[in-house]
């Protein structure tokens, strides 16, 4: 089954109105060459709205970097919850994300409550899984895939695949512009596939997988030709205009 291409942008903690606003524009002049693929902006919480008004009319989708894992709303000073992502118009949004794994504490347990509270918010969550340098050197790949992956599949069952999005992230390759090849990339992601054909082969054919890590516009198309990878997830090539088109068109 064809999987249609996505190309999601992490704008991480980056941005301010102004520079927000020009490379919108820019983004949105452009993007009508692309209509048989999924573009996605995520961008800091406090600039989702206005980024969300300056997209209106245009095919491109928006979405969170992170929810908090509470069901329900309340007293949880500081935190936003997916029904709020949902209510200024994201579709999406990224969960155990390699940062918030490393720098936040979040375990397997809470990115998979997480994704679960995203689902019941209505947000497909584009869920992050990727192994550390010394877990490669180490031959752990494919190990800590498994149980990353293992994680939500336990506890949302393999059909709440019919509408997220993976991303497989190697942290060696986020930021540092050491970009997995391309059969590493695919290596990886027909290895995510597998796992998921495990327990139910159709959905594994239709989930969209999509490589991070040091995406640029030059080693895109190599990545993007993969069977099974089905797209990108940006980080600092999201933030300039030209670059980020340039993936897209890879796609
Ligand atoms: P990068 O980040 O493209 O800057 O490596 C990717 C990501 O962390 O999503």
């Amino acid at each position: 089954m064809a999987r249609r291409k996505m190309v999601a942008g992490n704008w991480k903690m980056n941005g301010a109105r102004d520079a927000n606003a020009s490379l919108v524009r820019d983004i949105v002049f452009d993007v009508k060459r692309f209509p048989d693929i999924d573009i996605v902006i995520c961008p800091p919480a406090v600039y989702i709205d206005p980024v969300g008004q300056m997209l209106s009319g245009s095919s491109v989708q928006l979405g969170g970097q992170t929810l908090c894992e509470q069901e329900k709303p309340g007293a949880f000073t500081g935190e936003i919850h997916g029904g709020m992502l949902k209510d200024i118009g994201c579709s999406y949004v990224i969960v155990g994300h390699s940062e918030r794994r490393a720098l936040y504490g979040e375990t397997d347990a809470v990115v998979a409550t997480k994704f679960l509270t995203a689902q019941a918010c209505g947000l497909q969550p584009i869920l992050c899984l990727g192994e550390t340098l010394e877990e490669r050197e180490a031959g752990q790949t494919e190990a800590v895939l498994a149980r990353q992956l293992a994680a939500v599949i336990d506890a949302a069952g393999v059909e709440a695949f019919k509408s997220a999005v993976i991303a497989y992230e190697p942290v060696w390759a986020i930021g540092t512009g050491r970009t997995a090849t391309g059969e590493q990339a695919q290596a990886a992601h027909a290895f995510i596939r597998g796992q998921l054909a495990q327990a139910n082969a159709k959905i594994a054919g239709s989930t969209r997988i999509l490589y991070g890590g040091s995406v640029k516009a030059d080693n895109a198309v190599a990545l993007f030709a993969e069977p099974d990878v089905d797209g990108g997830l940006i980080g600092g090539a999201s933030l300039k205009a030209a670059e980020f088109l340039a993936i897209c068109a890879a796609a």
